[in-house]
């Protein structure tokens, strides 16, 4: 590995374990800065000493790179290796084996820390067959949301990378905002070209079940939904935030009922929904999507958190629509868009 791919090995590595981006991405703008100067022009400030004139490379960084020149595998990035060799969470390793991709992940076109083609390449490296790309639609200002003008210059990005990714597949999305009267936060029109869309509610959480109850059936009964992303907004770390109250059963049946799946969401803080809710859509016959809601490339390994509680609730592999061959999903859910 030369330094430029230890720095971003590290990078990834700390995001699996859960590292906040800022610190991640030092050692990624590091890494860019060597491809910048070229191997021969790094090992020429190696020899002189003179590697922090770089911009990013510090103290850190520039023991990473030297150690990683004199053919070693530096201390930091074996300390970070010998942690990433238990599981992020056990009990869900069989349905973790049988997913093919993830249908909700993020890239620095909103509120991600990462370009879609290394969002891409990571979760080609996992294995996966696919990865669905769900930037935040135009309402959620603060992720720096996508424009219609915006989103459809990202389909052509995305099309310009299909050869250069073959054959895995990186597929179109959205996670377009549910807004308060349950309709969504984009022109249906391009919701329609869409591969998978994911609906979630992001403002407006307290509002009283009866009114939540029906925007998120709303967004349900659209042909354009194919995922109910983390359904309650809670958060479970830091400060926390409480779930929204709406009517699960009224919720959950009409999943059931127009197929639209319910997310298992991965992401540590939210592990959403909660289990008696799970159970809940489980009796309703709903289907799931086991999705890290990624933000960063080492956050795509976070799948086991999910799979973890889908086997602690009984949640049947069939169910899982990440669960089956690519084109069996695309048909799914190019069934629900009108
Ligand atoms: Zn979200
Ligand atoms: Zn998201």
């Amino acid at each position: 590995m030369g330094p430029s791919d230890v720095l971003r090995r590290i990078a990834f590595l700390l995001e699996r374990a859960h590292a906040p981006t800022y610190r991640v991405r030092a050692f990624r703008n590091a890494g860019d800065a060597l491809d910048a100067a070229g191997a021969a022009e790094v090992e020429r400030l190696a020899a002189a000493g003179e590697l922090r004139s770089l911009p990013g490379i510090g103290d850190t960084t520039e023991r990473i790179v030297i150690e990683a020149l004199a053919g070693q595998v530096p201390a930091y990035l074996q300390t970070l290796e010998g942690e990433a060799a238990d599981p992020v969470a056990t009990g869900g390793e069989e349905m973790r084996a049988l997913l093919r991709g993830d249908c909700h992940s993020h890239s620095d076109w909103s509120d991600g820390g990462s370009p879609i083609d290394e969002m891409a390449v990571a979760a080609r490296a996992l294995g996966h067959e696919y990865l669905v790309l769900t930037d935040h639609s135009a309402r959620l200002t603060v992720a720096h949301g996508l424009s219609r003008d915006r989103l459809l210059r990202q389909l052509d990005v995305v099309a310009e990378l299909a050869d250069e990714l073959a054959p895995f597949r990186l597929l179109t999305g959205m996670e377009v905002d549910i807004l308060e009267d349950g309709t969504l936060d984009a022109d249906l029109d391009v919701l329609a070209r869409l591969d998978v869309v994911v609906a979630s509610v992001h403002s407006k959480l307290r509002m009283d079940a009866d009114a939540m109850t029906r925007r998120m059936v709303a967004a349900i009964a659209s042909p354009h939904v194919d995922i109910l992303g983390h359904c309650t907004g809670r958060l479970i770390e830091g400060r926390g935030r409480k779930e929204s109250a709406f009517d699960a059963d009224v919720v959950f049946a009409a999943c059931a009922h127009t197929g639209t799946a319910v997310e298992i969401n991965c992401r540590p803080e939210r592990l959403d929904p909660p289990r008696r809710l799970l159970r809940q859509a489980i009796e309703w016959g709903c289907t799931f999507s086991i999705d890290t809601d990624a933000h960063a490339p080492g956050q795509l390994e976070w799948q086991p958190y999910g799979c973890a509680r889908a086997v602690e609730c009984g949640v049947d592999s069939d169910r899982v629509v990440n669960t089956w061959p690519v084109d069996t999903l695309l048909e799914w859910a190019a069934a629900h868009a009108a």
